[in-house]
Parts: C-alpha cells; sequence; structure tokens
C-alpha cells in the first residue's frame, strides 16, 4: 500500500528529537504562549527575513486573523480563487465580506490576474491569492494592481511553505502571509497550528491581540477577540521539522522530477514550474480526460490517489448562487473533472514512484 502521505517514514527518522522536544515541553509544564511558541516565532520570522511572526491555532485561524487585522468587515468585497480549500473562502464569509470568485490559469491552477482585474469594484477590499499545491500564484501582476486600487493582499501560503516568486519566499510578498502546519503539510505538527507573518507592525499587533480574546496584558481587554493560540507541543514539534524544511521541499523536488521523467502519455498533462517560481510541490497533480480510468487501476494496485478539488466552490452548496459573487467559471470547472493527485512526501521512494508511474502509463 502506498499512501498520499507516510507520516510514520519521517516520524521514524525525527523520532528522536520530536520525543525529547515533547517530553521538554511536558517537564517544563507551560502549555500555552510560553517559550516554543515565541522562539517558533523568531525563526519562521527570520526564515523569511520579515521582522514579525504570530502562531495561531490553525491555518483557517490565521487567513480570518490576518483579514481582520486588514480591516475586513461586513459587505467588502474579497477576491480568491474557486479552486482551493473551502478554508480560503470560508473566512471571509465568517466576517460577513463576500467572496468574489475568479477562474485560474489551467498551467498552475492558481488565480488569473486577467480575470482579477475585472472583478474589481469599489467595494473590493482584499485579494486572497492561494499559492496551491505548493506553485506560487502569479504575484507581480496581482500586486501591481493592488497597490494601484489600495487592495490588501493576504497570501494563502497553506501549501507553500517555502515556495519561492522571482527569489521571494511566499508569504513576504503581500501584507499578510497565512501557514497552516496541519500534519499533511510541508511543513506540519502533529495536530493543528498554524502561523501568520508580515512587516506590518500595526497588523502584527492586531493579530496577537485578536489570537488571545483581544488582551495584551493578562485581563485587560481592548478588543473582541478569539481563542486563537498555536500550543506549545505542537510549536516545539514544528521548530524541529523547520530546521529541515529545505531538505524536504528539495525531496519533494526530486520526486517531482523523476514523476515526470517515467510518466509517459500523450494525454496527461503533468505539472509545470513557472521560470520565476520554485514550486514545493505539496501536490504532484496531473490532468487527464481519463482520471478516472487511472485512479481505478492505482487502486486495484494499492496505490492511493486523490482529487483536489473535485467541486470548486462556487459550486459548493453553500456557496451557490448565493453569498458570494461568481460569474461563469470554466477553467476552475475544466481543472475539477481532470485533475488527479498522486502520493507525494519527502520520503517516498524512487522505486514507489517508478511504480506508480508504470501503473498510470499502462491505465486504459
Ligand atoms: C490546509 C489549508 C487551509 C487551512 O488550514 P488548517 O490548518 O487546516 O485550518 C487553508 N487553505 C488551504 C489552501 C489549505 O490547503
Amino acid at each position: 500500500m502506498i499512501p498520499m502521505v507516510d507520516l510514520q517514514r519521517q516520524y521514524k527518522i525525527l523520532k528522536t528529537d520530536i520525543d525529547a522536544a515533547i517530553t521538554e515541553v511536558l517537564n517544563d509544564c507551560r502549555f500555552i504562549l510560553g517559550p516554543n511558541v515565541s522562539e517558533l516565532e523568531k525563526d519562521i520570522a527570520a526564515y523569511h527575513k520579515v521582522p514579525f511572526a504570530i502562531g495561531v491555532a490553525n491555518g483557517t485561524d490565521a487567513l480570518l486573523l490576518a483579514l481582520k487585522a486588514c480591516g475586513i468587515k461586513e459587505g467588502d468585497e474579497v477576491i480568491t480563487t474557486p479552486f482551493t480549500f473551502i478554508a480560503t473562502a470560508e473566512v471571509i464569509s465568517q466576517l460577513n465580506a463576500i467572496p468574489v470568485f475568479v477562474d485560474i490559469v489551467p498551467e498552475t491552477f492558481n488565480i488569473d490576474p486577467e480575470e482579477l482585474k475585472k472583478k474589481i469594484t469599489r467595494k473590493t477590499k482584499a485579494v486572497i491569492p492561494v499559492h496551491l499545491f505548493g506553485h506560487p500564484a502569479k504575484m507581480d501582476p496581482i500586486v501591481n494592481l493592488c497597490q494601484k486600487y489600495n487592495i490588501k493582499i493576504i497570501e494563502d501560503c497553506a501549501q507553500a511553505f517555502g515556495a519561492e516568486y522571482n527569489g521571494k519566499k511566499v508569504g513576504t510578498i503581500g501584507d499578510c502571509g497565512c501557514f497552516s502546519f496541519f500534519p499533511s503539510k510541508n511543513l506540519a505538527c502533529y495536530g493543528d497550528g498554524g502561523m501568520v507573518i508580515t512587516k506590518d507592525k500595526d497588523i502584527a499587533e492586531q493579530i496577537r491581540l485578536l489570537r488571545n480574546h483581544g488582551s495584551a496584558i493578562k485581563y485587560y481587554h481592548n478588543a473582541i477577540g478569539y481563542n486563537s493560540r498555536l500550543d506549545e507541543i505542537q510549536a516545539a514539534i514544528v521548530r524541529v521539522k523547520l530546521r529541515k524544511i529545505d531538505e524536504f521541499n528539495e525531496s519533494r523536488r526530486t520526486n517531482a522530477n523523476l514523476y515526470r521523467s517515467c510518466i509517459k502519455r500523450d494525454d496527461v498533462i503533468l505539472p509545470t514550474e513557472s521560470t520565476e517560481c520554485r514550486h514545493v510541490y505539496h501536490q504532484f497533480t496531473i490532468r487527464s480526460k481519463k482520471r478516472n480510468n487511472m485512479m481505478d487501476s492505482l487502486k486495484r494496485n494499492d496505490i492511493s490517489s486523490a482529487i483536489y478539488y473535485p467541486l470548486p466552490l462556487h459550486k459548493q452548496e453553500v456557496f451557490a448562487g448565493q453569498r458570494t459573487i461568481s460569474g461563469e467559471l470554466p477553467v476552475s470547472e475544466e481543472c475539477a473533472a481532470e485533475v488527479l493527485s498522486l502520493p507525494m512526501f519527502p520520503e517516498l521512494r524512487k522505486d514507489e514512484i517508478q511504480h506508480i508511474s508504470d501503473v498510470i502509463n499502462n491505465a486504459s
């Protein structure tokens, strides 16, 4: 059986360090906003060469608190992609703002800046580009548009820790970068966790308040906030893994190159890497009109595969024709019908990639 992600292989490699880090937290007994959270915040800020990083409870809250700290409120329009995980748009609705869905470019599955331009109105207050599957969205035209119209950019980096666009790490290009440490992400913990990075001191202070009940001094409250703190045990785990993240991402890139050389079918579109980008392959996602056949063959051979995402957000029951603004989004719908993600993680072996590729090559 080859799973999409085998977390046990990585745990076996890191076991000594992870177990020691967890034991240290248990001995220390400082479980909420202790030294591991503040050290991880320092390390992640340094990794991105930005002044501020704020640990939060999960990636969804990272987006929510970033939007709120950027002043997004009821009735504001926030532009994003329909080809993403629900969390990206859910947070917009949670603030009673309006998700505006814009179609994607098929090559990278990311938001199309040309389409984005057409959807900007006087009510547009923020854009959430998603660096889907680990490939950065086309940021330069997005930054130009947003500067022109004074629109905030909140990058959804949940799948793209360490990815680069024109030599810049994702999350450092817009006003905020939002990360998730969900167990299957490139940089992950063993539960829920998240982080926001920013260069803006006021936004950083706001998020720090919001994550802890609107409080900077214990039992004094300046804002209606949330209970959304990153916990010490999870922070300690992420600190161990952060030391290895570049190595892990490099292994994913090597695996992707091997898939590329092994899959040989004219009716399969392989993932590409734009010249200005460093892809970190959270997923290795192919496209084919035969993807259902391929999925069946893989299953018969005990190999997992997955469809991310089977239904674009503008077609989801919660949004279809309500609470959102969305025209025709044909590229998203076409991609949803043709994508197939194959097993991808740093410890995936060469022989496994060859085997998976053979099954794809021989599927009907
Ligand atoms: C995982 C993910 C999130 C949400 O992160 P959680 O930590 O699960 O809340 C948001 N956006 C995208 C694109 C994701 O993949």
